[in-house]
């Protein structure tokens, strides 16, 4: 496998030497190194003092929980935000970095969290777009058989004539470190890249880094979790709270070590039975129910809930789990049976009853159900109460209230990184935007609470607090159903726990329940 460059020059800028050939400073030392970096937003200090260094040649893990600053590290070494204080070398010059377009000239090439492709456009399209004007007389098919050399150099398959919006998420990543490669870069962040991919897709990817590595890129991964750095990672700098706190060679620890260092000193999750358990909240009877392409996956599923109780529905995905939670938060009809809400049947009803019969839902995918980006925080917590009537109606709308409201939920659930109710939702991160959603749909006391996957994609620390916020549902008297594809998850958290496969619930264990036993009914239904 070569990275090869392609037969275009990278737009109408000035080329200097290092962006026609970044590769040559391979096994030559360090590549980029970021010195006494700070940078704070409206007061808040994302980043104090921090230091970092990549070498040619190795993939580094930048690992650290949601919000330690690895994002915003790697947007200053990317020229997207100037830092406040620090220094920054490539291949030990120092550099002044206008934008992103300077550190692009320096061979530095980031692909984002959220990627910033044209949907309508094909990635040949969207790779020209992200060049600037290829030179005159360079034609469209060159610049394709340029792409699609370095698309077989690093063995990626991507279609490069369908528009991006219709490629898979993982193709659409290809697409992203594509235009980067092509562009040159030599030092390569990626940043979580692996968070919206399978397993395997993650694997195959990290893989294909660890080769670039080899033939001299430098490979910034950026990551919250540990499995990765330990099987892909040559070092590893991790992050907390805006500082560097360790670098090291991550053979020469151990995972508990890993993760002190991520989390600060720690103590392992203990299971914390009910304390009180009442009638029935939720009672679900032969319902059945059909994906989007008409596949019938629930098939006479009969489920009780009890108020105080947290129940887990353990399974392997895509045993109609994502059908059930749809179908309880009423975004999908029942095909047949019938659904009770604290004792009203609510079968026919859509989301907005439910949610003022005492409904909560944490949809496993906060970006389509649970928050709009777009808006502010103020606007996303504020959804909730303008059904129930908390901050007026739609037509007078209680703004000071919203305001107030809002102000309290951040202190109350910790939601760091909205310092003003006013910012985006999208600005926060993955752990944050979790903790906006459980303090709106947990403002209302609720009686039945949903969570479909709420740990997701979540580090430890915000990983045990929603675990805590659930049980305090719990004993405040809702009733919970967890739906997760993580067995730990359903284990420690659960009261009872229900085993689904093909679309029915075939097995029921009370807490502690044993593990092997719950196992077996897993694959044996299966
Ligand atoms: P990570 O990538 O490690 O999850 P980030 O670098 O994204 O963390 O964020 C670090 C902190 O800085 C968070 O509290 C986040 O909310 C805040 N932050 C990041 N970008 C911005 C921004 N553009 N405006 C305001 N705050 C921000
Ligand atoms: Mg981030």
């Amino acid at each position: 496998m070569t990275v090869r460059r392609p037969g275009f020059a990278p737009g109408r800028h000035p080329v200097s030497d290092e962006a026609i050939n970044p590769m040559d400073g391979a096994a030559m030392g360090m590549a980029l190194e970021l010195l006494g970096v700070s940078k704070t937003f409206d007061g808040f200090q994302a980043l104090a003092k921090a230091d970092f260094a990549v070498e040619t040649g190795e993939v580094h893990a930048l690992l650290g929980e949601n919000g330690a600053g690895k994002s915003t590290l790697m947007n200053v070494a990317a020229g997207l935000y100037r830092p406040d204080q620090g220094r920054i070398r490539v291949r030990g010059r120092e550099v002044e970095l206008s934008g992103p377009v300077a550190a692009r000239h320096l061979g530095i090439g980031m692909v984002y969290q959220h990627y910033k492709l044209v949907k309508a456009f094909n990635a040949v399209e969207n790779i020209l777009l992200a060049q600037g004007a290829p030179r005159y007389g360079t034609g469209l098919a060159e610049v394709e058989a340029a792409i699609r050399a370095q698309s077989e150099a690093v063995g990626f398959a991507v279609d490069l004539r369908r528009p991006v919006g219709s490629l898979s998420v993982a193709e659409q990543q290809r697409v992203e470190i594509l235009k980067v490669l092509v562009a040159g870069a030599g030092i390569l962040i990626l940043d979580e890249p692996t968070a919206v991919l399978t397993d395997r897709e993650a694997e195959a990817l990290l893989t294909t880094m660890q080769a670039l590595a080899r033939q001299g890129a430098a490979v910034i991964l950026v990551t919250h979790k540990l499995g990765e750095v330990q099987r892909h990672a040559d070092r590893v700098t991790v992050m907390r709270g805006g500082r560097i706190v360790a670098s090291a060679d991550p053979a020469s620890l151990t995972a508990a070590e890993l993760t002190t260092l991520v989390v600060g000193a720690t103590a392992n999750p203990v299971h914390c039975p009910a304390t009180r358990i009442e009638g029935p909240v939720l009672a679900v009877e032969d319902l059945a129910g059909t994906r989007s392409d008409g596949l019938q996956t629930l098939h006479g599923l009969n489920l009780t809930i009890r108020a105080g109780e947290i129940y887990g529905i353990a399974g392997v995905g895509g045993n109609g789990q994502t059908e059930l939670a749809e179908i309880l938060m009423g975004v999908r009809r029942a095909g047949a049976g019938r659904i009770a809400l604290a004792g009203d049947d609510v079968t026919g009803t859509g989301p907005k009853l439910r949610r003022a019969r005492g409904l909560a839902a944490i949809p496993a995918d906060r970006q389509v159900y649970g928050l709009a980006g777009d808006l502010s925080v103020a606007e996303n917590y504020a959804v909730g109460g303008l059904t129930s009537g908390r901050f007026g109606g739609w037509l007078r709308v209680d703004r000071a209230a919203i305001r107030a409201g809002t102000e309290a939920a951040i202190a109350a659930f910790d939601i760091r990184g909205a310092r003003s109710p006013r910012q985006k939702a999208s600005l926060l991160s993955g752990g944050n935007a979790q903790k906006l959603v459980i303090a709106r749909e947990f403002a209302g006391r609720p009686r039945f609470v949903l969570a479909h996957s709420p740990a997701r994609g979540l580090d430890v620390r915000a990983t045990a607090d929603i675990h805590r916020r659930l049980r305090e549902a719990r004993d405040a008297g809702a009733g919970v159903l967890l739906i997760s594809e993580d067995l730990d998850e359903v284990m420690l958290m659960s009261d009872r726990i229900g085993v689904m496969s093909r679309g029915r619930i075939v097995g029921e264990f009370d807490a502690p329940a044993d593990r092997q036993a719950i196992g077996v009914a897993m694959v044996h239904h299966a």
